[in-house]
């Protein structure tokens, strides 16, 4: 939230639940850790199944994960935010999103197709019919290969994430240094160091274990329920209250922090010279109500949940189609499934406002893109066949038919004012591999502020779905002087 605060240059949106989270580490060290996040919930479920051992204490492999947050300020400093890399939050919502709900939805599609025979026997006509989609994105290959990567990595140390990698857990172990709520260690302890040894922080010095490294302790309370002697507590008076010297990075270190954050963020300016980046030519086809491109890149924390949301899957994590700094990003893939023009799901789940929550008078009036035909594809122009899948799916009536001189059949084209891009027509176009008709963010509406239906109106557009449907449903409406629906006058 803090990267995305100051990538976004929006600290009324992220900058506050930042502040609210980091206060928190005053006053109760990384609790946050160990008891409400995600991803500690996730590594910690990992290490009951495979890890082996908590490993001991390491100052130079713990400085990684300072050499990551450092990346990740400098490149947010220069307005990139790729917190989505290694952010717990983002990561986790990502995997939970794209990989697990889609796996459950999958096993529930299976159990259903199983326990079908007995519905149709006992006539259960609702689950005779019913239906579980199971949605599928591009990177939850690379997300499975991510978190098989975190369970190997568990066998050799645990909450190995949260200890080496995390840059969450590097910029709380700052403000958690000398926390109120803290371990404390009464004088029955003996020095046993069982709970050193069992710390899966490595929190604990394993030759002065009546010592706590506060700013890696998450508080979970595992020493004291292992302590022989009830030395242990957690409190915030009770007991005396022992800290641990806290390493000193060495300059060496501290140099490589600062190369590699300036490396994070030149990254981003190469990128920009291929598709898609922030000042680039080509933009992808964005959610509706996305914010304009610059911003929604520094906003977006690529967790998932727009994707998650989507009701006709059409939203996937990007690759490289809009260069580095788009990675894992949104985008719209119109060849598989239209975008519904009366769904506001991904705009409601987006966190970051990257994606403005619409109301659904506002929905239908967001342009997100045009569509465009490409003629040597098309049946009717091409091929001279004759095909009206396009104008048949069309909700906004933007596909208008006309006669070229010389050609034997009517031929499509798209009336671009009228053309919101939500891709009925090129997700229904016969020709599959290169459909004639393509939606392109071109003429895309992003407004940060303001109604859409305004800017619409302002700059000409017809997207009036509601008249459209009123048309559709009043027969005699469908003809302007005895010409059938979608031919020109
Ligand atoms: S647009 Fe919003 S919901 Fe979608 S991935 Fe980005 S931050 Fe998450």
């Amino acid at each position: 939230m803090g990267i995305a605060a100051i990538a976004g240059r929006s600290f009324k949106v992220f900058g506050f639940p930042a502040l609210i989270v980091m206060l928190s580490m005053l006053l109760f060290g990384r609790a946050f850790c160990g008891h409400i996040c995600p991803m500690g919930a996730t590594v910690d479920f990992i290490d009951k199944g495979v890890a082996k051992r908590p490993g001991t204490f390491s100052a130079r492999t713990k400085t990684v994960r300072f050499v990551f947050l450092a990346a990740l300020v400098v490149s947010a400093v220069f307005g990139m935010n790729f917190s989505y890399g290694l952010s717990p939050l983002s990561l986790s919502t990502r995997f939970y999103g794209l990989v697990i709900l889609p796996m459950a939805a999958l096993i529930s599609g299976l159990a259903l197709d199983v326990f079908r025979p007995l519905a149709r026997m006992l006539g259960w006509q609702s689950a005779v019919f019913a239906q579980v989609a199971t949605p599928v994105f591009p990177t939850q290959l690379f997300l499975v290969a991510f978190f098989a990567g975190l369970v190997f990595l568990a066998r050799f140390r645990t909450r190995f994430f949260c200890r080496f990698l995390c840059p969450a857990g590097a910029l709380f172990s700052i403000f958690a240094r000398k926390p109120l709520l803290s371990r404390r260690i009464a004088d029955s302890c003996t020095g046993c160091g069982k709970c050193a040894r069992a710390c899966p922080m490595a929190a604990i010095p394993v030759k002065e274990p009546s010592k706590t490294l506060y700013y890696d302790c998450i508080l979970c309370g595992k020493c004291e329920k292992l302590c022989p002697t009830n030395a242990v507590s957690f409190g915030f008076k009770a007991g005396e209250k022992k800290s641990a010297e806290p390493e000193n990075p060495s300059r060496r270190r501290i140099l490589a922090v600062a190369v590699a954050g300036t490396a994070a963020a030149v990254l981003p300016a190469v990128s920009n010279s291929e598709a898609g980046a922030p000042g680039a030519s080509h933009i992808p086809v964005r959610p509706p109500g996305s914010v304009p491109e610059d911003e929604f890149l520094a906003r977006c924390a690529r967790c998932g949940l727009c994707m998650a949301a989507c009701s006709t899957n059409t939203l996937r994590p990007l690759w490289l189609e809009a260069g580095v700094a788009g990675l894992f990003s949104p985008g719209l893939n119109t060849k598989i499934a239209r975008c519904d023009p009366k769904c506001t799901r991904c705009g409601h789940a987006c966190p970051t406002g990257a994606i403005r929550p619409l109301s659904n008078e506002e929905r239908p009036w967001v342009k997100i893109g045009t569509a465009k035909i490409t003629k040597e594809n098309c049946l009717a122009w091409a091929g001279k066949k004759a095909c009206m899948t396009c104008d048949e799916v069309c909700p906004y009536d933007a596909i208008k038919f006309f006669h070229p001189k010389g050609h034997p059949i009517a031929v499509p084209r798209v009336k671009s004012s009228s053309c919101a891009g939500c891709g009925a027509c090129e997700s229904a176009c016969p020709v599959k591999t290169t459909p004639a008709i393509r939606v392109t963010s071109e003429d895309a509406v992003r407004l940060s502020s303001g109604s859409y239906k305004e800017v619409a109106r302002d700059r000409g557009y017809d997207l009036d779905l509601a008249w459209q449907n009123r048309k559709k449903e009043n027969p005699d409406a469908m003809t302007v002087d005895g010409i059938a629906p979608g031919f020109d006058p």
